[in-house]
């Protein structure tokens, strides 16, 4: 599906063509988002915000209308709730900080899950650490999905906020959001959901899911690196103290005493990434020329695809087997009991031009549950077909045969 929009899909690697399976990392940029990108800079590149002239005046519109379209793409009620980050994981550090400075106090606690990548665990373990507050965590089950029964024992008096991912970046399962934020709204607990690994993949739709933050990057969904979203209710961000001072995010400053901006531009000092949210916009656009149904279908249809070939070959361990997944697959191979590594296995398939990604990927506490160190992990996106599927599993034969 529109390979073609994607100019580095035609690059050969050791001579082979290119086959990009390793879309969870990072997507591959189309020519809209290239050309987007080109003309911001040779177009209207100024600095944005305060400049009377032309330019400037330019960019500021251009900035703020990106921000109304991630505000109408993810459902959002006003722009206002949009704060431009570098990506998820200065999102999920945004609003470890800002939430746990105005809000929690010694003895407070903040649940998460077994399936977190670290920017999920990592800022609240920190921020826990600070305010001498208590990270919980919500089990697995036998089966990998999260043991929601046990979820609902860990809410407490004291539970402040619930932080989980929609789709787990190395099993691809989704969490069961609708249950998850209305036991935790019951309670009037707010729930951030880490969305990196789901908006390439679903519709996200904030007012229907009812969250109250929501963290993305855009380079995972086909635009550029460098910058991404939180998404806050007002309520909650008119709250929130700032996490960094600087330019922009103030409203009168003395020596003695600052007053801080409106939203959303009090959680946004220093220069904006412009050229990125222009570019950013400009690729969201290009997503829904090609339609967005289309691509999740599609999507769904190539991973049960590669699921069942996968399943086909001996020793091949998938994990949340016959589960549905958004767009990832994690694998380990056995050979007659033992465990092949998924580094050897990577990078026999590297030399044959297929690109995956090995290790814990940055869950480590998840992949010590699943009794493993690492694992092979494949990942789609729109342009993948099942050719690619195909040179993978066959490129995957090989390199068992291979190490066997
Ligand atoms: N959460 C999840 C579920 C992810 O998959 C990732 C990226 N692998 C992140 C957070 C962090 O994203 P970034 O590195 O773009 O900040």
């Amino acid at each position: 599906m529109r390979k073609e929009d994607f100019p580095i899909l035609s690059k050969k690697i050791y001579g082979r063509q290119l086959v990009y399976l390793d879309n969870a990392a990072t997507t591959q940029k189309p020519q809209a988002m290239l050309d987007a990108i080109n003309f911001a800079y040779s177009d209207f590149n100024s600095n944005i915000h305060r400049g009377v002239h032309h330019l400037s005046q330019v960019a500021t519109a251009n900035h703020e209308q990106a921000r109304r379209k991630v505000a109408d793409f993810i459902g959002a009620k006003s722009a206002e709730e949009i704060i431009f980050t570098k990506g998820t994981t200065d999102s999920l550090n945004m609003l470890a900080f800002c939430f746990g400075e105005t809000f929690i106090s010694e003895g407070d606690e903040i649940i998460i899950s077994s399936v977190e990548h670290h920017s999920n665990i990592v800022p609240w373990q920190m921020m826990c650490k600070r305010k001498k507050a208590v990270l919980k965590v919500i089990p697995l089950k036998n089966d990998l999905t999260l043991d929601l029964d046990k979820y609902v024992g860990l809410l407490s008096e004291r539970t402040k906020l619930v932080s989980i991912a929609d789709v787990s970046n190395v099993l691809g399962t989704e969490s069961d959001l609708s249950f998850i934020i209305g036991q935790a709204h019951q309670r009037n607990i707010a729930v951030c959901v880490d969305a990196a690994q789901s908006v390439a993949h679903k519709k996200i739709d904030v007012g229907a899911l009812d969250c109250d933050f929501l963290a993305f990057s855009a380079h995972k969904i086909y635009s550029p690196n460098g910058i991404g979203i939180l998404y806050g209710k007002k309520y909650w961000l008119q709250q929130l103290t700032p996490y960094q001072g600087g330019g922009e995010m103030i409203e009168h400053v003395s020596f003695e005493n600052t007053t801080y901006n409106i939203l959303p531009y009090k959680f946004e000092a220093g220069t904006p990434n412009y050229i990125g949210s222009y570019a950013f916009a400009k690729t969201l656009e290009y997503l829904e020329s090609v339609g967005l149904e289309q691509i999740f279908e599609h999507e769904n249809s190539l991973s049960q695809y590669a699921e069942k070939k996968l399943e086909n070959i001996e020793g091949v361990k998938i994990y949340a087997a016959g589960q549905e997944k958004k767009g990832v697959i994690s694998f380990n191979v056995y050979n007659k009991g033992q465990l092949i590594h998924p580094y050897d296995i990577g990078m026999l398939l590297d030399k044959q031009g297929v690109a995956v990604r090995t290790g814990h990927h940055c869950a480590e506490p998840l992949t010590r549950l699943l009794g493993v160190s690492g694992t092979v992990r494949i990942s789609l996106a729109l342009y993948n077909d099942r050719n690619d599927i195909d040179i993978f599993i066959q490129g995957l034969k090989r390199a068992i045969a291979m190490l066997e």
